[in-house]
C-alpha cells in the first residue's frame, strides 16, 4: 500500500477453545507490532469477552458477522448492540463463507452493514469471485456488482474497509499473485471514483484476503492499492500474524 494507514485483520472464523484462545491472545500480547498499522482480530462470538479481558488495547476487536438490525426476537443471532456492548469497533460481513456456505445475499448484507455503521461500528465489507467467475472473464463484473451493493445500502464509506477476497483463493493455500489481486484492488478503486466520489476511493483501505501467511505478504503489500490483508489460517498463529502486520511497507 503507498499512502493509507494499513490495516490487518485476522479472522479466527468457528475456531479456538477457552485454552487455544488464551494462548493465542498471550502470543498477541508478546508480539511487536509496527505503530503505523490498525490491527484487528476476530474471535468467535463465545470467546470476544475472554479476547477483550486479555488482549492488550493495542489490538481491537471485530466481530464476525451480526443481524440486521437491532436486537429482538431472533433465536440463535448476535445484535450489534451487543458486540458493541463486548467491545467490539468492527464488524466483518459478507464473507465468502457466509455469502456460499450459508447463503447469504447482497441484500441481506447491504442491510447489515447499514445498521453496524448506523451504531457505531465499522465495517470490513468483503467481496470476491469465484473460480468459475474468474475463468469465465467475470472478475470485475462480480466484485463490482458486491461493492455496488454495499453502495446502494450504506449512507457513508467512513468507517468501512474493502476486504477483496477471492474465493479460490481462501483457505486453499493458492494466494492471488501481487498482480492479480492489484489489478482487482485498482479497479475496484476506480468503480469507487466514478460510482461513488474520489475522496471516498482515495480514503478507503482496499485489503486482500486469501491464503495469506508470513512469507506472501511483503510482496503483497507492496503492491500501491494492497492497503493490508485479512488473514485466515495464519491469523491462529499468533508470531505468524506478527510478521503480516509489520509486512507494511
Ligand atoms: C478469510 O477467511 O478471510 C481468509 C482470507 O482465510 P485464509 O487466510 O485462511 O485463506
Amino acid at each position: 500500500g503507498a499512502s493509507l494507514m494499513f490495516f490487518v485483520g485476522g479472522n479466527w472464523k468457528c475456531n479456538g477453545t477457552k485454552d487455544s484462545i488464551s494462548k493465542l491472545v498471550f502470543d498477541l500480547n508478546s508480539a511487536q507490532l509496527e505503530s503505523d498499522v490498525d490491527v484487528v482480530v476476530a474471535p468467535p462470538f463465545l470467546y470476544i469477552d475472554q479476547v477483550k479481558n486479555s488482549l492488550t488495547d493495542r489490538i481491537e476487536v471485530s466481530a464476525q458477522n451480526c443481524w440486521t438490525g437491532k436486537g429482538g426476537a431472533f433465536t440463535g443471532e448476535i445484535s450489534v448492540e451487543q458486540a458493541k456492548d463486548l467491545g467490539c469497533k468492527w464488524v466483518i460481513l459478507g464473507h465468502s463463507e457466509r455469502r456460499h456456505v450459508i447463503g447469504e445475499n447482497d441484500e441481506f448484507i447491504g442491510k447489515k452493514a447499514a445498521y453496524a455503521l448506523s451504531q457505531g461500528v465499522g465495517v470490513i465489507a468483503c467481496i470476491g469471485e469465484l473460480l468459475q467467475d474468474r475463468e469465465a472473464g467475470k472478475t470485475f463484473e462480480v466484485c463490482f456488482q458486491q461493492l455496488k451493493a454495499y453502495a446502494d445500502a450504506l449512507p457513508s464509506w467512513d468507517n468501512v474497509v474493502i476486504a477483496y477476497e477471492p474465493v479460490w483463493a481462501i483457505g486453499t493455500g493458492k494466494v492471488a499473485t501481487p498482480e492479480q489481486a492489484q489489478e482487482v484492488h485498482a479497479a475496484l478503486r476506480d468503480w469507487l471514483t466514478k460510482n461513488v466520489s474520489a475522496e471516498v476511493a482515495s480514503k478507503t483501505r482496499i485489503i486482500y484476503g486469501g491464503s495469506v501467511n508470513g512469507s506472501n505478504s511483503s510482496d503483497l503489500a507492496k503492491k500501491e492499492d494492497i492497503d493490508g490483508f485479512l488473514v485466515g489460517g495464519a491469523s491462529l498463529k499468533g508470531p505468524e500474524f506478527a510478521t503480516i502486520v509489520n509486512s507494511v511497507t
